[in-house]
């Protein structure tokens, strides 16, 4: 798969699952063996959340 947007662990630097529940992104590493939360995920990966500049 040539997804563009490959997120890090912020612990640990390997790729990060993302999975999808009830509309909701959790993020898991599979290094780390547990759940990271979104706001330490977008931390650690700032291009792949870029900021909502509307207007
Ligand atoms: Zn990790």
């Amino acid at each position: 798969m040539s997804d563009a947007t490959t997120l890090l662990c912020p612990d640990c630097g390997k790729a990060i699952e993302v999975l999808m529940a009830c509309g909701a992104k959790s993020y898991f590493c599979n290094h780390c063996n547990e759940l990271k939360s979104s706001k330490r995920i977008q931390a650690a990966n700032p291009e792949a959340f870029p900021p909502k500049d509307s207007e």
